[in-house]
């Protein structure tokens, strides 16, 4: 088996998909399958489409034209406001985008006019985390404003949180998109498809309230994958945690002191590393490095210990553990590690 390399359990991903789906169709929420975290891996997307999910969701055009060259049957969303220099890649292989910028609006309306298409748009309203959306208050003004323009049709009104600022979804900003949704929808006499109010970090505030108001979607991707919420990452029940498993290879064993000698300067990463003395330790190097993956997202499924990496190496404490050269090590990853997994030219994907 080629190293290193990360192990997909593709049943693992699609019972998760399933649960979840089930579990916030219990409250009346429908859920999209954000591909990102897998670099839009088609063969991912087709299991989550079997498992029952029919819009994919991912930040790049390039994942989703992808996704879509390799066939893969679901309405496809783009979750990053649109480039303006890439307003016709949007039109052209995407279904619906995510907009929180009225000059991009405009330039995807003259698009899809000249291509004769209708461009779905779900308008991004912030509600506190800032990072993308139109601020409340301007809600209504760019609303009227987009109800003018042929080409484009606006579906939905959403909100992201707990990516930037670190703030939770709960009762008072989930209510307050419900309100603004009735209030333009009264303004306007329309009716919203969608109301898609947030990712995985939505799911304490899910289980929490008795009350959804009028949230109808959630964009889920690290869940699925990994069977957490995102605010505490808490297991959730019933989901698999182990779906991706990264595994790297021992190239060096040798019992070697634990403290770096010589005089101290700084490392590759710059900074000048403090370590423990425990005396002699046995150390194993790896075959993986900051050039594979983000290394600060792997957890060893064996008792040892990561003293640290560079661009090709990763270090570790043995401990009891008995390694040898060629020995296979195995860890979870979180979220940026799996990201940074699918996205490296040099990480083999074995999907089982
Ligand atoms: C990444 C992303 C999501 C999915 O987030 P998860 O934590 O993976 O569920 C949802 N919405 C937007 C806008 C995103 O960028």
């Amino acid at each position: 088996m080629p190293s290193p390399r990360i192990e997909i359990d593709l049943n693992k991903i699609g019972h998760n998909a399933k649960k979840l789906r089930e579990l916030y169709h219990s409250k009346g929420i429908g859920i999209i399958g954000v591909t990102k975290g897998v670099n839009g891996n088609p063969t991912i997307a087709k299991a989550l489409v079997e498992s029952g999910i029919s819009i994919l969701a991912d930040s790049r055009i390039s994942n989703i034209k992808k996704m879509r060259n390799a066939g893969v049957k679901a309405q496809f969303l783009l979750l990053r406001t649109p480039f303006l220099s890439q307003v016709r890649d949007t039109v052209q292989f995407t279904d619906i985008s995510l907009n929180s910028e009225l000059t991009v609006i405009k330039s995807l309306s003259i698009c899809a006019i000249a291509l004769h298409t209708i461009h779905k748009i779900i308008l991004m309203v912030e509600l506190g985390d800032l990072r993308e959306g139109v601020l409340p208050s301007e809600v209504e003004e760019i609303v009227e404003q987009m109800l003018s323009l042929k080409g484009v049709e606006l579906i939905g009104i959403g909100t992201n949180l707990a990516c930037f600022g670190g703030i939770k979804p709960d009762e008072n900003n989930m209510d307050r998109l419900s309100s603004i949704v009735n209030d333009i929808e009264e303004k306007f006499g329309l009716k919203m498809l969608f109301i898609s109010g947030g990712n995985s970090a939505n799911y304490n505030w899910f289980t929490a309230t008795n009350n959804i108001g009028r949230i109808n979607q959630l964009r889920i991707g690290e869940s699925i994958f990994l069977g957490r919420e995102t605010l505490h990452s808490e297991p959730i029940p019933e989901l698999f945690l182990d779906a991706f498993t990264l595994v790297a290879e021992v190239i060096e064993l040798k019992v070697k002191p634990s403290l770096p000698y010589g005089s101290v300067g700084q490392n590759v990463l710059g900074e000048i590393p403090k370590f423990d003395d425990e005396g002699l330790i046995t150390r194993a190097i790896l075959g993986i490095g900051f050039q594979d993956v983000a290394i600060a997202g792997l957890y060893p499924i064996l008792d040892i210990q990561i003293l640290g990496a560079s661009s090709d190496h990763l270090i570790v404490n043995t401990k009891q553990i008995d390694l040898k050269v060629g020995s296979e090590v195995a860890f979870h990853v979180n979220y940026a590690t799996l990201l940074s997994a699918m996205c490296s030219v040099e990480v083999a994907k074995i999907i089982n």
